[in-house]
């Protein structure tokens, strides 16, 4: 099956260009002006005029299926690879979770075992450490080898995923030895649990004490020390969903020093605040951690890191809960609440709205991060994250002039609420294609469950060598 797209403005990382793609296969066969006065054929031709072509987007922090708080997350990877794929995301890098007492190994069979034959877009794994023994410090290395090169550990869920920091030292030691890359959930969890109860000791227990429990200084503290614990370990580290200026300002700090730090932010940090969690028990559709954000100043710092590179990359952090019989576990102690908000839908959608058409970043900018960047960081450029000559055919073709109003009732996700009802936002996917099928064309569904292949991704050079 050969594709040509033509007439549309390429839009990549490093430029733009006017020019045709042709797909041959799952890859891309050829760039160039004309194609078809050239004498290049096809079975299918998609016109793009007007429109970018770009490479899919990459999600790379998504929780499909996610045990949490006595509930599950509740997109699958059938539904949440889907949704993702109506938003003009080609590939997800989701979280395998080891469970205290168990081997790694056995966290990454049960979700391999969830994504297999159920997902409709490329995946990956990284790999969540509840224990750091002398077993999982070996078994670090198998993962590595084996295309899941990351590990997530946490300062914050004290009993259920914090690791202590001699704990989080020794895993970051022994990716310096096998080429991994630690990532962080950086936020003081046992200092946010003594705010957080007497909180609720005061009475305080709707949703809207969550974001003040978890103040802003105990995500830059812990940012602070995971990144020092890095440098003194002499690894990279990387920071998963930053969320305030005080975190930011360690992270930059340490990029200044030299040190292999890096950050993703999420579009609930860049688009919604504190306030969306008043309104009594509504306010737990936006429950998730590190909270959503006062939006001075924190709203304009990140948009700032995005814009310098301090951040590379926006992900989601998807991980959805019906707000009717599962957010409200929580009604009455806002600690009960579990933790997430669907995303994968509209990440690639909103960032262009608010950073391209908000004038905040270019839009080669925004297909590196949401693209392009995340390739590097893990391991899979320029398979993905590219359009090039041999990498994978995973594109969009890209109205962005296009609006939408974003809608629990139209979006995909398998969720009974958005957080974004109501908003307009302007760039929309026409044509989203992976591996050369399309799998998402004019609002309609074209692709199939267990198309989505398994990315086994490289060690974490970019993070060493950038
Ligand atoms: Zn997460």
């Amino acid at each position: 099956m050969r594709t040509l797209i033509t007439n549309g403005t390429i839009v990549t990382a490093d430029g733009s260009y006017r020019g045709d793609v042709l797909v041959d296969g799952e890859l891309i066969a050829l760039i160039g002006a004309d194609l078809a006065a050239a004498g290049v054929t096809a079975d299918q031709t998609i016109d793009a005029t007007g429109k970018y072509v770009i490479p899919g987007g990459i999600d790379a922090h998504t929780h499909m299926e996610l045990p949490f708080g006595g509930t599950f997350a509740k997109d699958t990877f059938e539904t949440g690879s889907r949704a993702a794929a109506f938003g003009g995301t080609t590939a997800i890098v989701d979280f395998a979770v080891q469970s205290k007492g168990q081997a790694l190994r056995t966290g990454l069979d049960v979700w391999q075992a969830k994504a297999e034959g159920n997902t409709v877009i490329d995946y990956g794994f990284h790999m969540i450490m509840s224990d750091v023994t002398d077993d999982t410090l070996v078994e670090m290395d198998q993962l590595v080898a084996e295309g899941v090169p990351d590990f997530k550990l946490f300062t914050a869920y004290p009993g259920v995923f914090l690791s202590p920091d001699d704990h989080i030292f020794r895993a970051m030691q022994q990716t310096r030895k096998n080429g991994g890359l630690i990532m962080m959930h950086a936020e003081n969890g046992p200092v946010i649990d003594v705010v957080a109860a007497q909180l609720v000791a005061e009475g305080k227990t709707d949703p809207y004490y969550h974001g003040v429990a978890r103040y802003p200084i105990f995500e830059g503290e812990a940012t602070g020390r995971v990144i020092r614990l890095a440098e003194a370990a002499g690894a990279p580290v990387y920071i998963v969903h930053m969320s305030s200026k005080d975190a930011l300002d360690e992270l930059r700090a340490a990029r200044d020093r030299g040190a292999l730090a890096f950050g993703e932010t999420c579009p609930q940090y860049l688009f919604l605040s504190l306030e969306d969690m008043g309104n009594g028990f509504e306010g737990s559709k936006f429950v998730c951690s590190p909270p959503l954000r006062p939006k001075d100043p924190h709203w304009d710092e990140l948009w700032s890191a995005l814009r310098r590179d301090d951040l590379q990359l926006v992900a989601t952090d998807h991980c959805p809960f019906d707000f009717h019989g599962q957010k409200e576990l929580g009604r009455g102690d806002f600690r009960k609440v579990p933790n997430g908000l669907p995303a994968v839908e509209d990440r690639v959608d909103l960032v262009h709205d608010g950073g391209v058409v908000g004038g905040r970043i270019s839009k080669e900018r925004w297909v590196e991060v949401v693209s392009t960047a995340p390739a590097k960081m893990f391991g899979m450029y320029p398979k993905k994250g590219a359009i090039a000559v041999g990498s994978d055919a995973d594109i969009v073709v890209y109205d962005p002039n296009r609006k939408r109003v974003i809608s629990a009732a139209t979006h995909h996700m398998d969720v009974d609420y958005s957080c974004y009802e109501g908003r307009t936002v302007q760039g929309a996917p026409d044509v989203v294609m992976s591996r050369g099928s399309v799998v998402v064309r004019d609002g309609e569904f074209l692709g199939r469950k267990g198309h989505g292949q398994f990315i086994k991704r490289g060690s974490a050079d970019y993070a060493r060598l950038a």
